[in-house]
């Protein structure tokens, strides 16, 4: 069974990849040129579907034999903010508005992605905003499947969550996201630190879910 990532995000295709390890995963960039799916929808089980869907609907006529195309929708909600960023993690810095007017959802959604660097210092400006200095927070992942296996459409959803909380600490140009601002519940250290990020992410939760999924299909 062929699986294919949706993803453009190349530190998160490498986690599904090493995640995924016992499979054979490959990028939906092996058959198409970029496609750059419009996040509009209001949860992250949404916005994962559009991002499946749109790669089945290109690659659906040309693969041969069972596959899987595996779509990743994740994000970081933090409960000083009233759980933002969350399905706006990506493009966080681009909303124009303050922790306040965050909070009270006053705010345009954004659609301009953002480096991780600028989402993490507008995270930390927000504590600062608040005049706090960490907040309970936790990753997200959702993860949609859909394709066809034994001659039969698929459609899923797994989520996995990963429970923490945000603190002020130093970014890390290497890292992934807002891992170097995320300590996970039973650690002292912060995600981009821990070398078994992928034996406890939110990732790993939704992919073992997945994994069991597909173990039911063969
Ligand atoms: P998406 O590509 O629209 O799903 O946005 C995902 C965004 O959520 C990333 O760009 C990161 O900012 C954040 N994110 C998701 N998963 C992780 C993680 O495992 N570590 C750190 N940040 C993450």
């Amino acid at each position: 069974m062929q699986i294919i990532l949706s993803s453009n995000n190349a530190k998160k295709i490498k986690e599904l990849q090493e995640i995924l390890q016992e499979f054979e995963v490959r990028s939906y960039r092996d058959f198409l040129d970029e496609i750059e799916v419009v996040e509009n929808g209001k949860s992250f089980e949404e916005n994962a579907w559009l991002k499946a869907e749109a790669i089945f609907a290109e690659l659906k006529d040309t693969l041969k034999g069972d596959f899987l195309i595996l779509s990743d929708d994740s994000g970081l909600c933090v409960e000083a903010i009233n759980g933002m960023p969350s399905i706006y993690s990506a493009r966080f810095a681009s909303i124009q508005a303050n922790a306040e007017e965050i909070c009270k959802q006053r705010f345009a959604p954004p659609t301009q992605a953002q480096s991780d660097e600028e989402n993490n210092l507008k995270l930390l400006k927000c504590l600062e905003e608040l005049n706090i200095k960490e907040s309970k927070a936790s990753f997200v992942c959702v993860i949609a499947v859909c394709g066809e296996v034994g001659g039969k459409r698929i459609e899923r959803v797994f989520r996995g969550v990963c429970e923490g909380k945000v603190i002020q600490a130093p970014l890390n140009p290497q890292a992934f996201g807002y891992d170097p601002l995320f300590m996970p519940c039973g650690y002292e250290k912060t995600l981009d630190q821990i070398a078994e990020k992928n034996k406890i992410s939110h990732r790993f939760k939704a992919l073992e879910q997945f994994k069991n999924f597909v173990c039911e299909l063969c």
